[in-house]
């Protein structure tokens, strides 16, 4: 094999496809379902499956439409995700939005990692570079071997809770949960935004994240 062809199977190894048998997976899907961190793809007759883990995230997404053309493949399944990690607890959110109250009229920035070894939470906060009413620049957190950025929360101060461009531009490489909380020190309470980052998407959560809430 020449470089160029090791390198090209290199890659395509790190991300594999496989088709699904016509009855059930088969064990090389089976392997990617149970990975603790990679992802790849199954093709089924009604879709292209996402597979997606990490030590703390299970996530299948549908992200091709059921093939038109005739092929002897089983089905892929519905799109779901899991927190392999368990719900977060309450007091982590609470701390967090208490920190981004004591920020204003600044934007804030606050981390849920968790440790895989004990698997405990912790909240963490990152190195600010830059931090006003409307912007805010900060660094992702180095993380060791059983530490994994779960949620990256974000403050818009008093103004509303969205995802902006910036926010896109930030997430679109990582595997998170995202969240924005706006409207802080407002008489009403503060609104929020989440969504999971995953494979180049932005994915709605099917349930909140934390512990508590009553669709967790
Ligand atoms: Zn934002």
């Amino acid at each position: 094999m020449s470089a160029m062809d090791q390198t090209a199977a290199a890659i395509l190894a790190a991300v594999p496809c496989h088709p699904v048998p016509p009855l059930g997976s088969s064990p090389a899907i089976d392997a990617l379902r149970d990975a603790s961190a990679g992802h790849g793809l199954a093709i089924g007759r009604d879709g292209v499956m996402l597979i997606l883990r990490r030590p703390w995230l299970e996530v299948d997404a549908l992200i091709a439409p059921p093939l038109a053309a005739h092929v002897p493949y089983g089905d892929v399944g519905g799109s779901r995700a899991t927190l392999r990690c368990g719900v977060i607890p309450r007091e982590c959110l609470d701390w967090i939005v208490a920190s981004f109250v004591e920020a204003l009229p600044d934007e804030a920035a606050a981390l849920v990692i968790w440790n895989e070894r004990d698997r405990r939470f912790t909240v963490e906060f990152p190195e600010i570079d830059e931090a006003t009413p409307s912007r805010l620049v900060y660094r992702p957190p180095v993380l060791g071997p059983d530490r994994h950025l779960v949620l990256d929360a974000h403050s818009h101060g008093r103004g509303a809770a969205f995802f902006s461009g910036t926010d896109d531009a930030d997430d679109v490489h990582a595997t998170k949960i995202a969240l924005v909380v706006g409207r802080l020190g407002h008489p009403d309470g503060p609104v929020m935004a989440s969504r999971l980052c995953a494979g180049g998407m932005f994915l709605p959560l099917p349930r909140s994240p934390f512990a508590g809430d009553p669709d967790a």
